[in-house]
């Protein structure tokens, strides 16, 4: 299973760096360079790559949410 920290590219599934933490706050680490946001193109397959770090959090957000609802659903239809 792929680790959350990977972050990878949309268009081939090359990792492209990983999350890191830094006192409390996530971070981008590309080779040796930590960052809050990222754009570029990936040098595997040329796919534009585009990342911020409040983008992420608001996908993992909007994940938990989801995987919250989905769990209150089953949980409700247990009941039933
Ligand atoms: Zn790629």
């Amino acid at each position: 299973m792929a680790s959350i920290s990977e972050i990878r590219c949309n268009g081939c599934g090359q990792i492209i760096g990983r999350l890191v933490d830094v006192d409390g706050q996530q971070w981008l680490q590309v080779g040796q360079v930590i960052a809050r946001s990222c754009h570029g193109v990936c040098a595997k397959c040329g796919h534009v790559f585009n990342w911020h770090i409040a983008d992420w959090m608001l996908a993992e957000l909007a994940k938990k949410v989801l995987q919250n609802r989905e769990s209150m659903l089953q949980l409700e239809q247990k009941s039933e």
